[in-house]
């Protein structure tokens, strides 16, 4: 049923690196309580499909994100799969002990390109939350875990509109002087295009050339993969994502959430590109995970199938428009 697709383009990546985070940033927007044993599961049924890395959950406040309450115990069932990478978003010192302290692989700290939206969403100023990452850091590196930083509203920002590349770069200069050396770009709410893509992955490569870039767009106007098209385009090789689309926009109530893992699967394998994940097997769970949620997913190869996934005449009654 399959041929192998040809490389959409030579000069692409051969292999991307996924990171799936539907488990958190999908999750804590999700009100009814999901049992830590059924998020294990979910976990352990998308490393089966072959994914690999995980921002698998955070160490927040329980009061701010009571979905995410259960990480230190979600993390004791999943142990530590051979060849998998488990991390969680840390707001702060005493998340990344906790993070720590669970067995976490990786630590994501996070501060916004946007003022407004910092003091929104950690009720602080940058300068605040950057002053206390050395700590994290610190900790982080006495305990050989690896930080990567993350800079959300980097693409624009639902108070201030435009954000400018200088606040980007800003926040990545200041991960990079405590030792950070891989840094996500997160469209927050869905405000990234191709050009402001293009631009800011230039601008941080020419800015600080040994920093890795990850890119993280939600789907908000529709671009999301247009805008993993204009990354791969600038040379990025590392996308997050959540299975089915899972997640929504607080500022934008309806609109979906972060891009969808198998549509960017789909798109990835249908460009040439390697990601080691089986296409059927991840559909498979994003079934189940509309199950568990109980309500559709906005992923369409979900639904849609792969393009040479033929039906049997009889089974169509009407032609599609
Ligand atoms: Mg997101």
């Amino acid at each position: 049923m399959n041929t192998t697709p040809r490389p959409y383009r030579e000069d692409f990546p051969h292999r991307v690196q996924i990171v799936e985070v539907g488990t958190r940033d999908g999750f804590q927007a999700v009100e009814g309580w999901i049992p830590t044993d059924t998020k294990a599961q979910i976990l352990k049924a998308l490393i089966a499909a072959g994914l690999r890395h995980f921002e698998a959950t955070s160490f927040v406040s329980p009061r701010a994100v009571p979905q995410l309450r259960d990480g230190a115990g979600l993390l004791a069932e999943l142990g530590v799969p051979e060849g998998v990478t488990l991390s969680a978003l840390v707001p702060n010192l005493r998340g990344a002990e906790a993070a720590i302290a669970a067995g976490a692989g990786g630590l994501v700290v996070f501060v916004s390109a946007s003022e407004s939206h910092n003091l929104k969403n950690l009720n602080r100023s940058r300068g605040e939350s950057l002053a206390a990452l050395q700590a994290i850091s610190d900790r982080a590196a006495e305990a050989r875990m690896p930080v990567q930083g993350a800079i959300a509203t980097a693409f624009g920002c639902p108070f201030e509109g435009d954000v400018p590349v200088a606040a980007v770069l800003k926040i990545a200069q200041a991960y990079h002087a405590i030792g950070i050396r891989r840094v996500t770009l997160g469209d927050t709410t869905g405000m990234a295009t191709p050009s402001l893509v293009r631009q800011r992955v230039q601008a941080l490569n020419a800015e600080l050339p040994d920093m890795e870039v990850a890119l993280h767009f939600h789907n908000t106007r529709g671009l999301g993969l247009a805008n993993v098209m204009a990354g791969l385009d600038a040379g990025v090789w590392i996308y997050e994502s959540s299975v089915g689309g899972l997640g929504g926009c607080p500022f934008a109530p309806g609109a979906t959430g972060n891009i969808c893992t198998e549509d960017l699967v789909y798109l990835l394998h249908e460009c040439g590109i390697e990601t080691g994940v089986d296409l059927d097997a991840l559909c498979a769970v994003a079934r189940q995970v509309e199950q568990v949620i109980g309500r559709p997913l906005p992923g369409q190869v979900m639904k849609a199938g792969q393009r040479l996934q033929t039906a049997p005449m009889e089974s169509v009654r009407t032609a599609c428009g």
